[in-house]
C-alpha cells in the first residue's frame, strides 16, 4: 500500500492546501496529513482547533488521515512506517527552502525519506495561511480563500 505524508503548520487550512491533499490523495493509497505541533512558532490556532477543521474539510476523501506531531517529522515517519512526504511548491520563493529541507530528511534518514513536489494550481499561487490570518484579523472577506468552516473559526477567533 502506498502512503505518504503531507506535513504542515496548516495554520488554518486553505484552498491551496486542500489542492494538495486532493491530488495526492489521488496517487496514493492513504495520506496522513500532518499537522507540526510546533511550540517555537507562534500560531493563531492551537494544534487541536487547527487539526478539527483539517478534519472537517477532508470529511469527503476516505483515504485521508489527520494527525498531530511533535519532534522531528522523519522519526515520526520511521514509527510509522511512512517512507513519503508530500509538499507544494507555490514560487521561486519556495524552492531553495523546500530543496534544503528535502535534501536533509533524506540524508537524516540514511536514503529512507523521500520529498514529492506538487506544484501548486496557478489560482492558488499566491495563497498563504498568513495571507488569510492578516485579512481575517481586519475584518475582510476571506471567502475565496478558506472553506465556510475554516472562516467561521476565525471570525470567532478574531471577534474574541
Ligand atoms: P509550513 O509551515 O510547513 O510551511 P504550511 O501550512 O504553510 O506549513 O504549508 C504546508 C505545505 O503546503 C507546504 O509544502 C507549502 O508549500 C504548501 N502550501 C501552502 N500554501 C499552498 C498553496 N496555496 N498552494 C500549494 N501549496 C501550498
Amino acid at each position: 500500500m502506498s502512503k505518504a505524508i503531507y506535513p504542515g503548520s496548516f495554520d488554518p487550512v486553505t484552498f491551496g492546501h486542500l489542492d494538495i491533499i486532493k491530488r495526492s490523495a489521488e496517487m496514493f493509497d492513504e495520506i496522513i496529513v500532518g499537522v507540526l505541533n510546533n511550540s517555537a512558532k507562534n500560531s493563531l490556532f492551537e494544534v487541536e482547533e487547527r487539526k478539527d477543521m483539517l478534519i472537517e474539510t477532508t470529511k469527503g476523501f476516505d483515504n485521508v488521515k489527520v494527525i498531530s506531531f511533535d519532534g522531528l517529522l522523519i522519526d515520526y515517519m520511521k514509527d510509522n512506517n511512512i517512507s513519503v512526504i508530500v509538499r507544494g511548491l507555490r514560487a521561486v520563493t519556495d524552492f531553495e527552502y523546500e530543496l534544503q529541507i528535502a535534501q536533509s530528511n533524506r540524508k537524516a534518514s540514511k536514503g529512507n525519506v523521500d520529498t514529492v513536489f506538487l506544484t501548486t494550481s496557478i489560482e492558488y499561487a499566491y495563497l498563504s495561511s498568513s495571507i488569510v490570518r492578516e485579512y481575517a484579523r481586519y475584518g475582510t472577506d476571506v471567502s475565496d480563500f478558506v472553506p465556510d468552516y475554516v472562516e467561521e473559526r476565525l471570525k470567532e477567533r478574531f471577534r474574541k
